[in-house]
């Protein structure tokens, strides 16, 4: 503690400041920023899988199977592929290409304008392109739901194809899209699936995927010794491998870093980087909003 104290003045100066301004003052002494951004920042944006955004969106997907939220339909087993279609074009227009500005994007945006920075996601919708996000900066580890991948991953290529997605979402009809819209893989013939990882099968990394993770890895290595803030936003326990253990792991690899998390649940952080955590546990959009008028 009195180490990690030595290199960020702010922990040891004002120790009763808000959770905003503690957090700008963090963010304005660090040399670098590595942003890890989970469900819970776009859920603070509004965008929630929840409630009336999901039962307005699904209201026949929801009479017929009963779904309790949006996650559980993107992640049921249609009983065939127009029916897939069917929900996942109206999902993908409504998390993706039709996504708004969501105000947590923005201030957080607005925060970090004058910073060296980078971005890792698992999340797989728009919000940071809809934000004007440098997108040279953000890293979707977990796929997009504007692109498509062969279902059987026989080759490491995404596709994508809004007009079609429009297309499916205008003219289906019974939760089915026409036979003739469904997409095959060019190159196997096996129906086309938004592209995202499973635990099974993993997922199709192309080009611009591993460009996107180029880009952050190098971040990493121009930082790795420097006075680095891992900041993590709205992380939970689904993926751990993807934002939280690697930022605690490089947090304990530096003495200079620290590791700043935002979430209202308390998650175990490891004994060793204790000392080097700081966790704010007030609402994220209410943190993040107060900060970026005060930034
Ligand atoms: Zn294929």
């Amino acid at each position: 503690m009195p180490e990690v104290k030595g290199y960020w003045q702010t922990l040891t100066e004002k120790p009763t400041m808000s959770q905003a301004d503690l957090l700008n003052e963090l963010i304005d002494e660090a040399e670098a920023v590595v942003i890890g951004i989970g469900a819970g920042m776009s859920a603070a944006a509004g965008f929630t899988y929840t409630g009336k955004r999901f039962t307005d969106a699904f209201p026949d997907f929801i009479e017929k199977y009963r779904f309790l939220d949006m996650l559980q339909a993107s992640l049921f087993e249609f009983e065939d592929e127009r029916e897939y279609w069917a929900f996942q074009s109206r999902f993908s227009l409504l998390n993706y290409f039709d996504q708004p500005v969501g105000q947590a994007y923005m201030d957080l945006r607005h925060m970090i304008r004058n910073k060296s920075y980078h971005i890792i996601t698992t999340n797989a919708d728009n919000a940071f392109y809809a934000a004007t996000f440098d997108m040279e900066k953000v890293f979707r580890i977990q796929g997009e739901y504007g692109l498509w991948q062969c279902s059987r991953h026989c080759h490491q290529q995404t596709y994508h194809d809004e007009a079609l997605i429009r297309e499916m979402a205008d003219r289906q009809s019974d939760l089915k899209i026409p036979a003739d819209l469904v997409p095959y893989c060019p190159e196997c013939g096996a129906p086309l699936e938004v592209n995202k990882r499973t635990e099974e099968k993993g997922m199709v990394e192309d080009n611009h995927f591993h460009e996107q993770k180029k880009r952050y890895e190098q971040f990493l290595a121009e930082n790795q010794n420097k006075k680095v803030l891992f900041l993590e936003i709205g992380v939970g326990h689904t993926t751990p491998q993807f934002i939280k253990h690697p930022f605690q792991e490089m947090t304990e690899e530096n003495e200079q870093a620290l590791f700043v998390t935002m979430n209202q649940k308390d998650y175990f952080v490891p004994h060793a980087i204790r000392p080097q955590t700081v966790r704010l546990d007030d609402d994220i959009a209410d943190v993040l909003h107060s900060a970026a008028c005060k930034a």
